[in-house]
This record gives structure tokens, C-alpha cells and sequence, in this order.
């Protein structure tokens, strides 16, 4: 049997080692002239490979209840043979596995090193410009020419981080076969807000519990570091946040409410007033920007202070009761309007992408005998933590299973 797998990055290079054999010969295309170039950006060049909490709330898609049956844990435990097969010892950080040798270039040089070992034949610096299927046969073509398959296995990742979106993209390739694609957007992504004060903030790092909310409904929060920045906000909690973005048509008015002291989040609003009423007998000498910056950093107090109209040469103790509450809202609640996400180049991964309603539990086309998809070409995306690589891994796990049958 021939297998075409086009895609040599995560998912399609986990998927054909572990199909090639004496019975399948797998091809595996790329239009890169290295195999697995993104795993080497992943995890900040530390590649984030996997999560040891795989709870289901963790990955998303339009259709999230197929994503139960798709991620199951015999798979789960799958990937971390096949990499503990690969001699890769974790390095694991609150749950968050990388590499012991902190480098992804581990990951992806293992990954090559094992395609060839297995015999995958490397069709690099080889782009797909089209597919078709005639008497049960896949015809792959490349500028090269054509090349026949029994199976074809569409592993072609999605737009994030790419900055030359010319070529064909597995999208279309899949279209080509009638498959529909959910929209297709930036996620795990810095969030553009308005605010005259974004110079200001810029370049603070500070601890949050930052809520989305669209049209007034609280969406989801997450609890963090968040990264102010002269265009909006940025780090994990706001890349969790931003596959939500942008999603309302028509367009919904989005808004992110950060509480930048996250011990007062779950206390009620009289104990949050009563926190800063104590705080300011203890420290009643002090002046607003030394009664703040015990808590916070100095830029943002700053920030706080101008939003709030609240003077810097004042006391806790002479500040009116509307004052103070005006201050603290500004603190524990303080409202940012979204604009929109960056774009596509700055995402890590991307909602949307091939409908799981047309697929089976085995990532086999619903539409095409012998079709398959793996990784984010899918529609579906992870948190941030090692969830996107861990569905690439699974799916190209899943995939091999069952061509193999
Ligand atoms: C900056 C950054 C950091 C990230 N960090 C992490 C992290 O730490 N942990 C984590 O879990 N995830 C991370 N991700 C996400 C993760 O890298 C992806 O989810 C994962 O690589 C997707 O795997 P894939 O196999 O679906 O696609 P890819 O790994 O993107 O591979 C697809 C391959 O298909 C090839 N291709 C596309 N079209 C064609 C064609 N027509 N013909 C031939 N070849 C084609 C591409 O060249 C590419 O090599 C990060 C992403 C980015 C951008």
C-alpha cells in the first residue's frame, strides 16, 4: 500500500513512522526543505510537546462533543511511549512537558532522524499544488508531476505564524474533496485594545484574573501573567482567551476585565473595600503611590491613577469614599474594550479548519474513502501548554492506528 501524507511537520511525521513498514510505503511531502521547521519555534525554542492534565476542557472546536472519542486516553498514553520510545525524557514544569535537553531542535531532529531510520520516504522542498481521487486511487500532484496512493493523509497545519501565506494550504486541498472548513482565525494570540494609556502600561508584566466578556456576557476567565503592551495586552491567560474573539456575527462589542490583585478575586465587594480600608489605617502616613506600590508595579500604578482621576500626591486617608471606590474598581475591575486579535503571523495556532461533523472518530473523511486529516488543519485548537502539539502527536497516532486497522 502507498500512503501520501502531506505535511512534514508534527502530525505528519508522527503519523508516518509510525506507519511505514514492509506493507505501507509512506511519502511524505513538504513544501520546507527541513521536516518539523515549526516544532523549532515551539515552547520559545523549548518546544512545550505535551500536558500531563489532558482534561477535555483544554481543546476546543466548533463541534466539541466529537472530542471526547477522538481523545481518549489509550491515545494519550500512545504519545508518551512513542516519545519515551524515542528516548526522550521529560523535563515536566507544573504539568507542562518539554525536553529534558530544553531543546526543540531535539524533538524535531528525533522526529527526522526516526522518519528515515523507518524508511518514510522525505519529499522535501516538494509542494502539493493539487489532489484528486479516480478508481480508489489518490493522485498527488507537485510541480514535479504526479505520484499515485491508496491512502492520502492531509497534515498541513494551519496559517498561525507563517508569514508567506502564498502556495496551496490543506484547506483547500480538503475543499477540493467537498470537505467544509469552520472559519479559519488567529488563536492563542495577543488582543489589540483601545485605551489612550497604552504607551504608558507598556512593557509591565504583572499577575492578573482577566474575564472576557462579549455584549455584556461573561464568556471565560484566566488567571495569569499578563503582559501590558503599547497595542493592548498579551501572555498565556490572554492567548486562552483570544480564540473567543471576533467570533459574534454580527461583530459583538468585547471586553476584557482584568482584576490585577487576583487574592481579592473571589471575595465579595464589601471584604475587598474592607482589605483596602485596613491597608490604609496601617499605612496612613503614606502617600497614594507608596500605598500602592507594595502591590503593584510602578507603571501601572501610574496608569491606575490617571484612569481613576485620582491625584498622585493624595493619601488613602484623604480620598472620598466615591474616591476609593473608584480606585479599587480600577484596580480589581478594570475594564479594556477589545479591538480585535493581531494577526494571523502572531498567533501560535488557529481556531477553525476542517469540520469534525465530516469526519469519523478516526479522523477518516466521512466523504472520501481512505482520506484522512490530521493536526491543526482540524478544527481543532488547544490551550496553551503543550495542548496543540499533544492533538498533532495524538491525531497522527490515531491516523496511522487506523490505516493499519
Ligand atoms: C511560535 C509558535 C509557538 C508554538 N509553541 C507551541 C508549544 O510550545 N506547544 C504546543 O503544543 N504548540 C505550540 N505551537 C503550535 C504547534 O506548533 C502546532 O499546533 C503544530 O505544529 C501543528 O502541527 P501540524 O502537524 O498540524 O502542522 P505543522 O507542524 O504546521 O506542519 C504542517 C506542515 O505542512 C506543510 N505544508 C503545508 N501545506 C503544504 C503543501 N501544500 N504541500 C506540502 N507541504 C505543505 C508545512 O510546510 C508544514 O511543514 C506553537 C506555534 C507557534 C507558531
Amino acid at each position: 500500500m502507498r500512503v501520501a501524507v502531506v505535511g512534514a511537520g508534527a502530525s505528519g511525521l508522527v503519523c508516518s513512522i509510525r506507519l511505514s513498514s514492509d506493507d505501507y510505503e509512506v511519502v511524505l511531502f513538504d513544501k520546507n526543505s527541513i521536516c518539523g521547521k515549526k516544532i523549532l519555534v515551539t515552547g520559545n525554542g523549548r518546544c512545550n510537546y505535551w500536558n500531563g492534565d489532558q482534561s477535555i476542557c483544554h481543546y476546543h472546536s466548533s463541534t466539541n462533543d466529537r472530542l471526547l472519542s477522538i481523545i481518549t486516553s489509550s491515545v494519550q498514553d500512545e504519545v508518551l511511549s512513542f516519545f519515551s520510545s524515542l528516548g526522550v525524557v521529560p523535563n515536566i514544569k507544573n504539568g507542562w512537558y518539554y525536553p529534558y535537553s530544553n531543546q526543540a531542535s531535539s524533538i524535531q531532529k528525533l522526529l527526522e532522524e526516526e522518519a528515515k531510520r523507518r524508511g518514510v520516504v522525505l519529499a522535501l522542498d516538494n509542494e502539493v499544488v493539487d489532489v484528486k481521487k479516480e478508481n480508489n486511487h489518490f493522485f498527488v500532484y507537485t510541480k514535479e508531476g504526479y505520484e499515485v496512493f491508496d491512502y492520502l493523509v492531509i497534515a498541513t497545519g494551519s496559517f498561525a505564524g507563517i508569514r508567506n501565506l502564498d502556495g496551496v494550504s490543506g484547506y483547500s486541498l480538503a475543499e477540493k474533496f467537498g470537505h467544509h472548513i469552520v472559519p479559519v482565525r488567529p488563536a492563542l494570540v495577543p488582543l489589540i485594545t483601545k485605551g489612550s494609556f497604552l504607551k504608558d502600561w507598556s512593557g509591565v508584566r504583572t499577575s492578573c484574573v482577566v474575564s472576557l466578556y462579549e455584549d455584556c456576557q461573561f464568556i471565560k476567565k484566566e488567571e495569569g501573567e499578563i503582559q501590558l503592551t503599547d497595542y493592548g495586552v498579551s501572555g498565556i491567560c490572554v492567548f486562552n482567551l483570544s480564540r473567543y474573539v471576533g467570533v459574534g456575527i454580527p461583530e459583538k462589542e468585547e471586553k476584557l476585565v482584568i482584576n490585577f490583585l487576583p487574592f481579592l478575586e473571589d471575595k465579595s465587594d464589601s471584604e475587598v473595600y474592607e482589605w483596602f480600608m485596613k491597608r490604609g489605617e496601617e499605612l496612613s502616613n503614606y502617600s497614594i503611590l507608596s500605598y500602592l506600590e507594595g502591590i503593584l508595579p510602578y507603571k501601572l500604578i501610574i496608569v491606575l491613577l490617571k484612569v481613576s482621576h485620582i491625584s498622585r500626591n493624595s493619601t488613602w486617608s484623604s480620598l472620598s469614599e466615591e474616591e476609593r471606590n473608584r480606585l479599587i474598581s480600577c484596580i480589581v475591575s478594570f475594564p479594556l474594550e477589545v479591538v480585535g486579535t493581531k494577526d494571523i503571523i502572531s498567533s501560535q495556532v488557529c481556531s477553525g479548519g476542517v469540520s469534525l461533523n465530516e469526519v469519523t472518530d478516526s479522523l477518516e473523511s466521512k466523504l472520501v474513502d481512505h482520506l484522512y486529516f490530521t493536526g491543526e488543519v482540524l478544527d481543532v485548537d488547544g490551550d496553551c501548554g503543550g495542548y496543540n502539539l499533544g492533538f498533532s502527536f495524538m491525531s497522527g497516532i490515531i491516523v496511522s492506528d487506523d490505516i493499519r486497522g
